[in-house]
């Protein structure tokens, strides 16, 4: 998508009306729940909850039309203590600060989990992308780095590519603090064009690390990829990457969905004549030689693996008891909500957490910052190979704790308990700053 701004959002940005309204809530659950397992004290527990910094930004943009316009942006550091703040930014009519908050909490969980040296951060603007024309995007993305520059840097906290933002966006912030420092800065955001500074494999590495997550969830209940057939909503960076990674690996992809509709042909989708059909028509609906299908008929198709690759809240209390997949792979953030994971363990069906199966991106995004300082680039076969080696490992970390507190189907708390153990040493060993 480099060099293309990707429409999102429009009238099925969020399509159950039943979602919780409040993701943060679900973190505040998410964490007491590892907690008790952990047996922690409950004042320890506290300081995860609060992030380190929320900030609010107010963006007036001179229109095409010649009005100022007010935006407006959030930044939330969630946790620094392993390192700068690390989090995408996403620029979507829903962001609001609950929403920022929640996710900056998640990416502090993701990089603990798969032991990469930064804390968590995220950012958003809110705002339908696709109604701006592309000067008006650019001013917008740079107002928002200047306002926010005292708090973003190399050392500081490093945005990156999420919902309705990709690589140029990544580039105009670039551009934005570099004039402002009087340098250029590569390292200050990551998912950036390659000639900014980028890393080989980046674009794909979300989509890359969901093939290993689904290959190694597979394995543990004893399947195989070739013989999985699977289901992915949302046709983004990540849904359209980790549908063509998988389809590569053998898997059969018979569905797939985006913010237009979504298609449905039981002997497999083919993945590119699907990304040109979308480069020409703005999105899948229509795809010759597929039936449709509504977003809530693929939420509940009955295949081996479910993939929610589009935004928070999506498999809720209304819709946890018709799901008929055997697996979900969270490719989004937060796609499920508590009571869906409540409903979906008791069904015995195993949800992979996004803290884990997403966890590709922010992994290559790291590897891009070490490359950006070291000012020497590795070969993608390079980057992929770290990759896996990293997702390999936090699998190994996350079952181990399924297994030593006996946690059944529910991965998320385990994965929960060896991030926040790993914060809380971190945390323990710095002490408290008075
Ligand atoms: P994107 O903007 O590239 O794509 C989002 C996709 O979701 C689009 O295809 C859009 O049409 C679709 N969509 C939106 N609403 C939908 C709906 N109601 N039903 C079906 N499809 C819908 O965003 P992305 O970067 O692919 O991010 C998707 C999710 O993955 C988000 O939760 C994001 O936080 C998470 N994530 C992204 C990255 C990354 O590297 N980009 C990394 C980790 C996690």
């Amino acid at each position: 998508m480099a060099g293309q701004v990707r429409a999102v959002g429009g009238p099925v940005g969020r399509p159950s009306p039943a979602i919780n309204d409040n993701p943060f809530d679900d973190v505040l659950e998410q964490v007491d729940r590892a907690a008790r397992v952990l047996g922690l004290d409950p004042h320890e527990v506290e300081l995860l909850k609060h992030p380190k910094r929320q900030v609010i930004v107010s963006l007036p943009v001179m229109m095409d039309d010649g009005f100022p316009r007010v935006f407006t942006g959030y930044r939330v550091l969630h946790d620094n203590t392993r390192g700068p703040g690390k989090g995408g930014l996403r620029y979507h009519p829903d962001v609001d600060l609950d929403e920022v908050k929640a996710l900056a909490a998640w990416m502090s969980w993701k990089c603990a989990l798969l032991d990469v040296a930064f804390g968590g951060a995220k950012g958003g603007i809110t705002v339908t992308p696709s109604e701006l024309s592309a000067g008006e995007l650019e001013r917008l993305t740079r107002r928002y780095a200047a306002e926010i520059f005292d708090l973003i840097g190399p050392e500081v906290d490093i945005p990156a590519p999420d919902v309705g933002t990709d690589a140029r966006v990544m580039a105009w912030i670039m551009d934005t603090y570099s004039m402002k420092r009087g340098y250029t800065e590569p390292g200050v955001v990551t998912g950036k064009p390659l000639v900014l500074g980028g890393s080989l494999g980046r674009e794909a590495a979300t989509g890359r690390g969901l093939l290993v997550a689904t290959r190694e969830a597979l394995h543990s209940v004893g399947r195989r990829v070739e013989s999985a057939r699977i289901a992915v909503q949302g046709f983004g960076n990540v849904g359209s990457n980790a549908a063509r990674i998988l389809a590569g690996a053998g898997a059969t992809i018979v569905a797939i969905s985006d913010v237009g509709g979504g298609v449905l042909r039981s002997d497999g989708l083919e993945i590119a004549a699907l990304l040109r059909h979308r480069q020409e028509h703005g999105s899948i609906a229509g795809f010759p030689g597929s039936e449709p299908i509504t977003n809530d008929e693929l939420l509940t198709l009955d295949c081996d693996v479910l993939i929610p690759a589009a935004l928070e809240g999506q498999l809720t209390e209304d819709n946890a008891d018709r799901i008929r997949a055997a697996l979900i792979v969270e490719g989004a953030n937060g796609p499920t909500t508590v009571e869906a994971d409540e409903i979906l363990a008791a069904r015995g069906i195993r949800v992979v957490p996004d803290i884990f199966a997403n966890a590709g991106g922010v992994v290559v995004s790291y590897f891009e910052w070490v490359q950006d300082r070291y000012g020497y680039y590795w070969t993608e076969a390079e980057v992929n190979a770290r990759l896996e080696e990293k997702m390999v490992a936090a699998y190994g970390r996350l079952m181990a704790a399924l297994e030593r507190f006996n946690l059944g189907h529910d991965l998320r708390t385990a994965a929960y308990t060896v991030a926040m153990e790993r914060i809380l040493e971190a945390r323990r060993l710095r002490g408290l700053y008075a």
